[in-house]
């Protein structure tokens, strides 16, 4: 834990399996990617560790290759799982943008680190009873920049990852004028509106409402995609949902591999079909 306020946050940390907590205080009060750099340094070189799990963000790409590289370490980033077989350790990865699953062993390696994509596990709960110590290292000469402000994204105007029913529109919606219809069907429906990729790269709808690796993970109890193919990444974001209802013009797309009901249809017909039903007064 590198953190200025450490005891504040080594309580988050003391989890079920978790033996130690080591706290090392950092000179400056925001991530410096060489002070973490030089802490991990450290708690490897006094551990002597097999495995080192760090989570696949931005910050860990910031400073674990330069631990990895310099101490001639194994590294894999974005894993999404891990086991031991007969060579050692073996993680997974995607390749070749998703349309292959890799699987590297460290032959030779005392010491493998391994960037675990986010969400790929569960959360770890249940209290732990781990002891709190301080890592030896002296951190107070090596950081190299200075963090001049925060700026905040363009504020988000829902929050996906909360939302209890997502209705998911995909390149299927076709064209941004067809956006508003989605967006009055969702609110008709009681559902969020969120999106695949190529619906925010062509600017129809922002960021915060993108499911998927490069976007948001979810976990509603209702995921209802509409002209979504259900690709990997894609996949990645809302495989956790309660119920997939996916609909989609093509039999074949693998969105209804991950589907528990789906509708091979046009998005556009059964959007009109719903706001019908919708529309039509209660008996
Ligand atoms: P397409 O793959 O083009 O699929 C459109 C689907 O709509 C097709 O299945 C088609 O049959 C169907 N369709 C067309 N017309 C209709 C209609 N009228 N009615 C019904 N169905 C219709 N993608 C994400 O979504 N989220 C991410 O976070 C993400 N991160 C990525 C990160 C990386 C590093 C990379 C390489 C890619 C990432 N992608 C992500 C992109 C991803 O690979 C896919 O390209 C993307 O998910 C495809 O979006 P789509 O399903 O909307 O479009």
């Amino acid at each position: 834990l590198i953190a200025c306020d450490a005891p504040a946050h080594a309580q988050a940390l003391n989890l079920a399996g978790v033996e130690r907590v080591l706290i090392a205080k950092p000179p400056v009060d925001h991530f410096e990617a060489h002070v973490s750099q030089r802490a991990l340094e450290a708690a490897i070189d006094t551990l002597r560790p097999a495995v080192v799990l760090a989570g696949h963000t931005i910050d860990s790409l910031d400073f674990i290759p330069a631990v990895a590289a310099r101490g001639r370490h194994g590294l894999a980033g974005d894993v999404t799982g891990l086991r031991f077989g007969a060579e050692g350790l073996v993680a997974h990865r995607e390749s070749h943008g998703g349309k292959l699953l890799a699987e590297i062993d460290f032959p030779g390696k005392d010491t493998v680190i391994v960037l675990l994509r986010v969400g790929a596990y569960e959360r770890a709960s249940g209290a732990g009873a781990a002891s709190t110590e301080a890592l030896e290292v002296d951190l107070q000469d090596c950081a190299r920049t200075e963090h001049v402000e925060f700026r905040d994204a363009p504020a988000g105007d829902v929050d996906i990852e909360k939302a209890d029913f997502l209705l998911s529109i995909g390149r299927g919606v076709q064209d941004a004028e067809n956006i508003p219809r989605f967006e009055e069907l969702a609110d008709r429906l009681g559902a969020i509106l969120s999106c695949s990729r190529p619906v925010v790269d062509a600017g129809w709808l922002p960021s915060a409402r993108q499911v998927g690796q490069s976007g948001r993970t979810v976990s509603p109890k209702v995921y209802l995609a509409m002209g979504i193919s259900g690709a990997v990444q894609h996949i990645a974001g809302m495989s956790r949902s309660g119920t997939v209802i996916a609909v989609n013009s093509d039999p074949d797309a693998p969105i209804f591999s991950a589907a528990h009901y789906g509708a091979v249809a046009d998005m556009l017909e059964i959007g009109e079909a719903l706001e019908q039903q919708l529309r039509r007064p209660r008996s």
